[in-house]
């Protein structure tokens, strides 16, 4: 059998994606000793969803010394929940300051790779080809637009773009905003932009619970603090740490007393901050708060409540020319059209095509639903391993924690390749199978499966989520059960 290893101990290994993922591995493989290793990168920068996403209002939603690699604390970031560029920034300095912007092959995607002969044989976008041992596809979660499919969107006569792709050229001052969907992206461009334009229209399919938040700048001196004196910044983390093993450990579990309190938060936060009666009915969920991804937002009812802003519920019949059309008959004219409808949640590392050991299809094996043992690894697959896969714990944990304890078992596994145990591993199919089984009895039991739509389900309605603790999460990360694992030799 032909491998594309050099020697036994130097396994050739290819990451795909420089966001946060791709990061640290490249940066978590040199510490373990492997230096033949390549980034291939569709874009031109690092940072993945940072990157794409630029979106006015643009944050994230897990308090930012949590957002961070445990290695590399930023002392530096301005407040709680931490702006989109702060973030990208982070992740420039930090694949900089690890000499991984040497590793990458940018512009570069990877349209196919296939495994035969032994080896992960490999196309890019420019024609080249290469061969690896191993693949890891750290290629995120959410990052292929969903652009709904509204009658008349193409004939909308001014600007229109999805969120994630945000036309930046476009002065908005003064102009009729439109932006459709109200999922956390749509929430965060609501709170940004109502009083910067002059007409702000949200239509809202289904209302969202809020969950309130306190989103405050650290002072100069706070900084300086969490400069000089490390420790400060690690007691945050723990902090903001066990608050989200709290709400990890309730969503699990709909009847959670976690889950009430989670709730009555929600309702409290509609009640208390939204005066008129009928604005505050059309934004009641007629679900319960969790069961779709919950929004976190200091400001979002504040905005919703501007002058400027509307909140329009009648289902949209179309868009034309001039604007959109809605159920009522009304013709709501815009001069910009924002498509906040999310992403597809279920491709993963597709479209690339990736083929396993004798030409079995990724697409043909994820027909049903995408599935990935404990996210990470699938059978026939070998030496292919995913971070932030399929079945992960996306939405409930900080994704930065994640993938570090991802990336530190597919350490172990590769482990058993240089030691020259194997030369090839992948789980085998009666472990996934067990998994996937005990995974989707559990996801009936959590929150997200208490009957509203979302992202989360699969085609048949199961959460495709980790539906479990992050406790059990971690446990299973920490070593690998090796029995569980096909290894050819
Ligand atoms: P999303 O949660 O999937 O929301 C999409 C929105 O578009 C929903 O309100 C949906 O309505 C609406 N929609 C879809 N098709 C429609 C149609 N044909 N007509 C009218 N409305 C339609 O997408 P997202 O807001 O981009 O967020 C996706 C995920 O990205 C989040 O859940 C989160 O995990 C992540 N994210 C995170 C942050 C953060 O702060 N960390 C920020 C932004 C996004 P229905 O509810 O009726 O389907």
């Amino acid at each position: 059998m032909k491998h594309a290893q050099t020697t036994a101990n130097n396994p050739r290994i290819v990451v795909i994606g420089a966001g946060m993922a791709g990061i640290l591995t490249a940066i978590k493989l040199h510490e373990a000793g492997y230096d033949n290793y390549v980034i291939y990168e569709k874009s031109d920068r690092v940072g993945g969803t940072w990157r794409e996403n630029t979106y006015p209002g643009i944050a994230c939603d897990v308090p930012a010394h949590l957002y961070t690699y445990s290695f590399e604390p930023n002392p530096s970031w301005s407040r709680t929940f931490a702006p989109g560029p702060e973030i990208h920034a982070y992740f420039e300095r930090v694949a900089k300051k690890y000499q991984v912007l040497d590793r990458i092959r940018f512009n570069e995607a990877i349209p196919s790779c296939e495994f035969r002969e032994g080896c992960w044989h490999l196309r890019t976008s420019t024609g080249r080809a290469d061969i690896a041992d191993v693949v890891i596809a750290a290629t995120g979660v959410l990052h292929h637009p969903r652009v709904a499919e509204i009658a008349g969107l193409e004939t909308f006569a001014g600007a229109c773009f999805h969120s994630a792709r945000w036309d930046h050229s476009i002065d908005l001052e003064g102009k009729r905003v439109g932006v459709i969907g109200t999922g956390s992206t749509a929430i965060q461009i609501t709170s940004a932009l109502v009083d910067k334009v002059g007409r702000f229209d949200l239509f809202q399919r289904t209302a969202q619970w809020i969950m309130p938040i306190q989103n405050v700048e650290y002072s100069a001196d706070e900084i300086a603090g969490f400069r000089t004196d490390p420790e400060k910044v690690e007691t945050i983390r723990r902090k903001i740490n066990a608050d989200f093993q709290h709400f990890s450990n309730s969503v699990i579990d709909a009847d959670s007393v976690g889950m009430k309190e989670i709730e009555d938060a929600c309702r409290a936060n509609l009640e208390n901050h939204v005066r008129d009666p009928q604005l505050r009915e059309k934004l009641r969920p007629n679900y319960r708060a969790g069961c779709k991804r919950l929004i976190f937002s200091s400001d979002f009812y504040t905005a919703i409540q501007h002058p400027h802003a509307n909140l329009i519920t009648d289902g949209i019949e179309r868009v034309e020319p001039r604007g959109v059309r809605t159920a009522d008959g009304r013709l709501h004219e815009l001069d910009v059209l924002v498509v906040a409808t999310g992403f597809r949640a279920d491709s993963f590392i597709r479209p690339t095509t990736v083929l396993g050991r004798d030409g079995i299809n990724l697409d043909a094996v994820w027909a049903d639903h995408p599935v990935a043992y404990l996210s990470i690894s699938i059978p026939e697959f070998p030496n292919f391993f995913m971070l932030n896969g399929p079945n992960g714990p996306v939405g409930n944990f900080s994704l930065i924690q994640i993938a570090e304890s991802q990336v530190g078992y597919i350490l172990q596994l590769l482990a058993e390749i240089r030691a020259g145990r194997c030369r090839e591993i992948s789980v085998n199919a009666t472990a996934s199978a067990r998994f996937d089984d005990a995974r989707r009895t559990a996801a009936k039991k959590s929150i997200w499966a208490t009957g509203c739509k979302s992202w989360y389900l699969d085609k048949h309605g199961v959460p495709a989520s980790w539906p479990w603790m992050p406790s059990r999460f971690y446990e299973e990360m920490a070593a690998p059960k090796l029995e569980s694992y096909d290894r050819v030799s």
